[in-house]
């Protein structure tokens, strides 16, 4: 295994890139993939460009959490136009418990 090749694979993984399962069809050696780039470990081809789709959780929420962000909206209206302080109080209670619940889903993805 040349070194400059191991060498730049470890960048590669470094930077975010992965293994692939499939090795390489000209040496069976390794290959790291970034970027929709795989590079061989063995030989340092590059055969293959694919297009890897990036997850974007944030722009695709689920179902669950968009009722949330409603329920955030409407919870943050009905805030603005109450003057009673007690209500203020659970209201504000009810949107920290809103948040953290949406932050317990987030972090189990
Ligand atoms: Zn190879």
């Amino acid at each position: 295994m040349p070194e400059e090749l191991t060498k730049k694979a470890a960048e590669m993984l470094l930077k975010g890139a992965t293994l692939l399962s499939e090795p390489c069809p000209y040496c069976k050696g390794v290959r790291v993939m970034k970027e929709g780039q795989a590079l061989c470990i063995g030989c340092g081809r590059q055969p293959e460009k694919k297009e890897v789709p990036k997850p974007e959780l944030s722009k695709d929420p689920t179902l669950i959490e968009k009722t949330f962000e409603k329920k955030l909206e409407s919870l943050s209206k009905e805030l603005e136009n109450e003057k009673d302080h007690e209500k203020q109080q659970s209201i504000l209670k009810t949107i920290n418990s809103l948040l953290e619940t949406i932050d317990k889903m987030k972090g189990k993805q």
